[in-house]
């Protein structure tokens, strides 16, 4: 019996020019759409996603953390931190809000990364004890200052934190080149989605009903993915085209429920097992 529980960490802004970037436009054009934008989307929730499985507890991001709002915490040097407005209240981190579901966050085996943007490593303190897994492809982009010009906030991370990096190095897996299975059973597996960073994973789980793909930032919204829209902050459109096709390409094989870490839509599709196609 594998179950999934989405779990909201609190609320995300963005500018609408960062969820939907435009077709036509190239990295640096994306940007300073993002920048010329006036126009924000609505709060969007931060979601991690627990999975139970015979193997032990499973959670994949940690949200972010009510810090993210203490004056200094962003390095005031780069302004594309303005461009994003993040609240989470202390109790709504991800370890208060386990603890509200009576889980101890020490029960959590393994803490697996989607990738290293703020919002997804912000709740890792609650986690010192645990294994945490994330993709080394994507942590070599999210160090030192290129880390903290790209959304990510090394400066931050937990003293203690030595991540376990993991490569795709397993089989392809439909229409994806390669994976990374989690589970000795194989029905938690990473594959890669990269194009909103380079290095991005997702993670899918074959439940025994449904398959869900917990997409992290590799799509903010179904619609968009539906749509082969890429967002506003991605170094690489093509990358992301592709990996948005794969996606859809993976959920017309299988009935798969896809959850994204910032689709206010996503906890419904899981709560009905709704499939994406
Ligand atoms: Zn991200």
């Amino acid at each position: 019996m594998i179950k999934v529980t989405a779990i909201e960490t609190g609320k995300a802004r963005m500018k609408t020019a960062q969820r939907t970037g435009r077709d036509d436009r190239g990295p640096i054009g994306r940007k300073l759409d993002i920048f010329r934008d006036r126009d924000w989307v609505e709060p969007l929730p931060i979601l991690c996603f627990l999975i139970e499985h015979p193997e032990g507890r499973f959670l994949v991001d940690t949200g972010d953390t009510w810090r993210n709002s203490v004056p200094g915490y962003l390095p005031g040097w780069n302004p594309f931190y303005r461009q994003v407005s993040i609240k989470v209240a202390p109790h709504e981190e991800i370890g208060p809000r386990l603890l509200a579901m009576g889980i101890d966050p020490t029960g959590i085996g393994t803490v697996i990364l989607t990738h290293f943007h703020h919002d997804h490593t912000g709740g890792l303190d609650h986690f010192p004890h645990a294994r945490i897994i994330g993709p080394r492809a994507n942590h070599a982009v999210s160090t030192g200052v290129r880390g903290m010009m790209m959304g990510c906030l090394p400066q931050r991370w937990p003293v203690w934190l030595a991540p376990e990096l993991v490569d795709m190095d397993g089989p392809a897996l439909g229409p994806f080149p390669a994976s990374h299975p989690v589970t000795r059973d194989g029905r938690i597996v990473l594959v890669p989605t990269p194009g909103h960073v380079a290095g991005h994973v997702s993670v899918i789980v074959r439940a025994d009903d449904v398959t869900y793909f917990l997409a992290g930032d590799a799509t903010y919204s179904q619609a968009n993915l539906v749509a082969e829209k890429t967002d506003g902050v991605t170094n690489d459109p093509a990358a992301s085209l592709a990996t948005l096709r794969a996606i859809k390409r993976f959920a017309a094989d299988e009935p798969t429920v896809l959850l994204p870490a910032h689709d206010p839509e996503g906890p419904q599709r899981l709560a009905a097992r709704r499939p994406l196609l």
